[in-house]
């Protein structure tokens, strides 16, 4: 038996009908963008793993730091203990965050950042005996799987099941082009009625709706509506962190700071399972007193796990440094010149472009749904071509490691030229 068939015997799979899938591809090894499968096939990973990453596979850098921490001390509890990793990424990452984030929560992906954002926006009201129990998202929004993240998730195929376990969440309009009024009209109703403890959003971009983008003047009006009726805001800047629309973080490009912010994926460029959220003191203190009821009763068994922090120390490091500030410019204006000339195909809808996340819509006849025929047949042809791509319904996008070379993204755009004229 090949890795692929062994696997078929036991694993179960994420988002996988097993019934109608076709077997999982059995990945050997992988260095920088690409990656080879059990017969030696090679595939350029053009999506970045799921969006965790920026700095290539196998990263020898990331890897040395990960040894030196997993030979000096692997694990302790963080529960009464801390230690020099988890203290070393909060003085590197907070001052890489708007200016009022001034707390950390360490966990371990981006649905418990989520879960935990929105318990202690919950909870800062409980605590202060105060009733706002409801929470605000976007429609087709993605928040992560587990229940609370899911409910503030709009994305009916992840959800649909549970419709009825769900905590209380109200949608408003992504403020794309158009429907700008809308989105702020439906808010104002909204933080008025004082039931919402916070509004939950993807920064200028929505990714898993299929890199949906709205501007950072829209998103600032909404902010500044709830901060002046007391609604707290979160961004979630799982996919958007660390480098992936042009600026460190989304927040950047904002006027408006954030009360909390929830970061993973590439947080430790790909390597190890972690992910933080960030508030502020406000918040912070909405927890602080003599009471022990009003403390944050949320941990995980690997809260700060110092490799994770050594990883992520590492990672942010690689970010900042001239080379990877240079990469994400170079895949910029690359995705911007193929963007000048894809637009004009016949087959092509529309086009965007935010830092390193280039998407296109394909003209079809109906709606196409989220994992629908048409989307198996593009993924299908992207795969034969050795181009890791995965359409969401007919949408086609590149978010791919930022040290990709020249090459391997030309051969990505060449190859979704032609899946324009085959599929
Ligand atoms: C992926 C994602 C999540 C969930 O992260 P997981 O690590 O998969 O749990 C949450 N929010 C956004 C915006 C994401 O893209």
């Amino acid at each position: 038996m090949n890795l692929s068939e062994r696997d078929q015997q036991y694993n179960w799979h994420p988002y996988t009908q097993h019934k109608t899938a076709q077997p999982h591809i059995a990945i050997a090894k992988g260095e920088g963008a690409l990656l080879w499968d059990e017969n030696g096939k090679e595939y350029i990973d053009a999506i970045a793993s799921w969006w965790v990453n920026p700095y290539g596979h196998s990263n020898r850098f990331i890897a040395d730091a990960i040894y030196k921490q997993l030979t000096t001390l692997e694990h302790v509890l963080f529960g009464g203990f801390t230690h020099e990793p988890a203290v070393q990424v909060a003085e590197k990452l907070i001052p890489m965050l708007p200016d009022n984030q001034k707390k950390l929560f360490y966990s371990d992906n981006g649905s418990t950042a989520v879960e935990i954002a929105l318990k202690v926006a919950l909870q800062f009201f409980y605590n202060k005996g105060e009733r706002r129990t409801k929470i605000i998202a976007f429609e087709n929004a993605f928040h992560g799987d587990t229940f609370a993240a899911m409910a503030a998730s709009g994305i009916s195929f992840f959800t649909e099941a549970f419709k009825g376990s769900l905590i209380e969440v109200v949608r408003i309009p992504v403020p794309t082009n158009g429907h700008e009024k809308a989105s702020y009209a439906a808010l104002e109703q909204l933080v008025k009625t004082e039931e919402f403890a916070c509004f939950i959003f993807e920064p200028l971009v929505q990714g898993a709706a299929g890199m949906v983008m709205y501007e950072a003047t829209e998103l600032d009006k909404l902010m500044a509506l709830c901060q002046k009726h007391q609604v707290f805001t979160i961004a979630d800047e799982v996919m958007t962190g660390f480098g992936k629309t042009g600026m460190n973080f989304a927040c950047g490009y904002l006027t408006e700071q954030p009360d909390m912010m929830c970061l993973s994926k590439a947080l430790t460029g790909g390597t190890i399972p972690m992910a933080i959220t960030s508030f502020t003191q406000e918040l912070f203190d909405g927890f602080y007193d003599d009471d022990v009821n009003k403390a944050l009763f949320h941990g995980h068994t690997f809260t700060a796990n110092p490799t994770g922090c050594a990883a992520a120390l590492a990672s942010m490091q690689l970010l900042e440094s001239d080379a990877m500030q240079q990469n994400i410019q170079r895949v910029n204006a690359k995705h911007l010149v193929f963007q000048q000339k894809i637009q004009k195909h016949p087959r092509v809808a529309t086009t965007r472009v935010l830092g390193v996340i280039f998407a296109l819509e394909i003209k079809t006849d109906g709606a196409e749904s989220y994992y629908g025929s048409f989307r198996n047949k593009l993924y299908a042809f992207f795969i034969d071509k050795g181009v890791i791509l995965r359409p969401i319904g007919n949408i086609v996008y590149v978010l791919p490691p930022y040290s990709i070379s020249d090459t391997q993204l030309e051969k990505i755009y060449q190859i979704i030229e032609e899946a324009l004229t085959e599929c």
